[in-house]
């Protein structure tokens, strides 16, 4: 079901951090750990679903970007980090 990151997705780097954690209440009601690289800052959700489970997400028309569906995590990823950012401030 879900895939759990041992290495950066971009630059294959093993040195990471858990950086914050975003709970989806909307759908799954699951929380992922979002993980910054630590070599080349691209942050990352850990586990990951997989490309099967990643669909269950999609079968809620109301889910945040419908539209292009490709950017569905991303999206959750963005709006938890522009949360948390504004919750910096
Ligand atoms: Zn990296």
């Amino acid at each position: 079901m879900y895939e759990r990151l041992t290495k950066c997705p971009l630059c294959k780097s093993e040195q990471f951090i858990n950086h914050l954690v975003v709970k989806d209440h909307a759908i799954s009601k699951e929380s992922f750990i979002i993980c910054e690289c630590q070599n080349c800052k691209v942050w990352f959700t850990n586990p990951r679903p997989t490309e099967e489970n990643i669909a269950t997400y999609y079968d809620n028309p109301s889910y945040i970007s419908h539209q292009d569906k490709s950017k569905n995590i991303t999206d959750l990823v963005y709006k938890a980090v522009r949360k948390y950012t504004l919750n910096q401030n």
